[in-house]
């Protein structure tokens, strides 16, 4: 007998007509002859409004009260579920996070599950009931309930779903499956048919409102596909799941993060430590920091980027302003909150050339200047002013033909019908569910740097170089562009094979003097250091990781990018074994 997981979300459950519809869905799954475990989140607004109540009571109400409330919204919710089913003539049973044995740490509001036990569940299913489990909750060693952070039903049912080796995890929402970008932002998106886990995970932390970012790096960990699906009729949705590649697709999705603030430090000296200074101070007031570039400057001296949420930002100039004076005295900081980040993701960019090129025209072409880049080996993101961010996406999902296209994932392996677990087996799983996974700490030392210093602050420079290089038949790996608010200016900075190397020199060298730019530096020889895994933003401390342990045997960083499944850093290529060594060390513990 099948297993499968139905999560239904808020809008799924708003009222008593759509529990009812949700009930019928899984007794349809039920007669056909599956196991059926449902995941259920709040009725509709409930959680919002919860949340405004306790805002009405105290400005900053304690984070185990909160739980306390907002738990309550999914206890409702089984509840009547349960009752549905029973009242449609079969069998249910409702059980809270602490009664289903969702034991998680004790960090209220965002907590992690640290184990789920399955007995219960297993035991009431194999009685012929419909098992309907509160989503977002836990409990502590404490016996105290958390929940999981806003969201969290999905990470529930994927949990769930991995625990209990569930053939599928649906998910019922109010929208029909996977888009190539937001619907409601963008009316020409079309649904995808199938997603890989890597470009969800990078488009869910991007943004693109479908599921709960952690519940994808579950499903991934423990490779349970999921089906994301209206509750409202029978199309057939979205699959995401394993795969290496999107048909001859370079891009599969474009997202948009509205509320971003860009901060930039000028003048750093270019020696080992700085950026863990920063990101040290950031990281304590545990702050998100994303889209981090870095790039050499002229006279030893480096700047960084980093974009953080809007409403981040003055805690983040608090943090940064108390170490600046420690970093010496040239040091500048340039900050501005009316910036969007675009991104286009794909896992087949990967391996064709010419890509982020497009990207880049695509802007130009619409007069949109990027302040910032940069690349990893799926996404492309820049930023640009707010009031250019629609416009940048829409020029960016034509540019990829994304209203046309219909993504299909190749998938990487024949899926094995799923075998009874045994319980060491299930133990094991369960250990530490959320622990940092680092798959790889890798090197990649035939690549040579190029930085053009002094980039003006208008649209096309970056085209134009890119499109040059496409041409000259080059393969661009990772691309930085850091912007300095202060001058207008900005340094953009590249990696491309060593034989390439030259004629990507000069080629820049023309372009620099075209277009009036400082100065172009380089480096025949560097070498790219890759840490890669699941969950790497979310466990944020992994760029911090590198960045400690580069510093403490002296290396220095010349280039950075992070994504969802990699941290890439860039340094001298003399220094790359060692730097290498290094890493593989630090995260020892955590290669799995
Ligand atoms: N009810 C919670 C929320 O609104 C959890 C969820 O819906 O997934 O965030
Ligand atoms: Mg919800």
């Amino acid at each position: 007998m099948g297993l499968i997981v139905q999560k239904f979300g808020g809008t799924s459950v708003a009222d008593c007509e759509k529990i009812l519809a949700a009930a019928r869905k899984a007794i349809r799954a039920q007669q056909d002859g599956d196991h059926v475990v449902m995941v259920v989140s709040a009725m509709g607004k409930n959680t919002d409004m919860l949340v405004d109540l306790a805002q009405q009571v105290s400005e900053r109400p304690p984070a185990r009260e909160m739980d306390m409330l907002l738990s309550t919204g999914e206890q409702v919710s089984v509840a009547l579920m349960a009752m549905a089913v029973d009242a449609l003539g079969h069998r249910a049973v409702s059980l809270t996070g602490a009664q289903i044995g969702i034991r998680t740490d004790s960090t209220h509001t965002k907590a992690r599950i640290l184990s789920i036990s399955t007995d219960r569940v297993r035991d009431l299913l194999n009685e012929g009931n419909i098992v309907i489990a509160a989503g977002f909750q836990g409990i502590d060693e404490n016996f105290d309930i958390t929940t999981l952070g806003r969201g969290g039903s999905d990470t529930t049912a994927v949990a769930l779903a991995a625990v209990l080796s569930a053939d599928a995890c649906e998910i019922f929402t109010d929208v029909d499956g996977v888009y190539t970008t937001d619907p409601r932002v963008l009316p020409e998106a079309r649904r995808v048919s199938q997603i890989s886990y890597d470009e969800m995970l990078e488009l869910a932390s991007l943004g693109a409102g479908v599921m709960h970012n952690r519940s994808i790096e579950f499903a991934k960990k423990f490779g349970v596909p999921i089906h994301v699906r209206s509750s409202m009729s029978d199309i057939p949705g979205s699959m995401i799941l394993d795969g290496t590649e999107s048909d001859d697709q370079p891009v599969c999705g474009a997202a948009i993060t509205r509320d971003e603030a860009r901060i930039t430090l000028i003048g750093l000296p270019d020696v080992p430590g700085t950026s863990l200074v920063v990101f040290d101070a950031i990281a304590e007031q545990n702050v998100t920091v994303d889209m981090i570039v870095q790039n050499v400057g002229e006279n030893s001296e480096a700047d960084i980027s980093f974009t953080v949420p809007r409403n981040e930002l003055d805690v983040t100039l608090i943090a940064v302003n108390k170490v600046l004076p420690s970093l010496g005295e040239n040091v500048r900081l340039t900050h501005s909150d009316d910036v969007s980040k675009v991104s286009v993701v794909g896992l087949g960019m990967a391996r064709q050339h010419g890509v982020a090129n497009r990207m880049f025209k695509a802007l130009s072409d619409a007069m949109i200047n990027i302040q910032m880049i940069t690349t990893s080996e799926i996404k492309i993101s820049v930023l640009v002013e707010r009031a250019q961010a629609m416009d940048a996406l829409r020029a960016v999902h034509r540019a990829f033909s994304l209203e046309k296209v219909t993504c299909n994932v190749v998938p990487t392996k024949e899926r094995q019908p799923r075998t009874e677990l045994n319980p060491a087996d299930v133990a094991t799983r369960l250990q530490k569910m959320e622990d940092l996974v680092i798959n790889d700490v890798t090197m990649d030392d035939s690549q040579g740097r190029i930085t053009i210093v002094g980039v003006r602050d208008e649209p096309g420079v970056a085209a134009h170089v890119f499109n040059q290089v496409a041409e000259a038949g080059i393969f661009v790996d990772m691309i930085v562009q850091s912007y300095d608010g202060q001058d207008g200016q900005a340094s953009l900075s590249f990696t491309v094979p060593r034989n390439s190397f030259d004629v990507a020199e000069a080629t820049s060298r023309e372009l620099a003097k075209e277009f009036g730019c400082q100065a172009v530096t380089s480096n025949p020889c560097v070498a790219k250091l890759s840490v890669s895994g699941i969950g790497l933003r979310s466990h944020t401390g992994v760029a911090i990781r590198m960045f400690r342990c580069l510093a403490e045997i002296g290396v220095n960083v010349v280039m950075i990018n992070t994504s969802e499944i990699r941290v890439n850093v860039v340094v001298d290529g003399d220094e790359g074994e060692r730097a290498l060594d290094a890493l593989q060390n630090a995260f020892a513990d955590a290669l799995g």
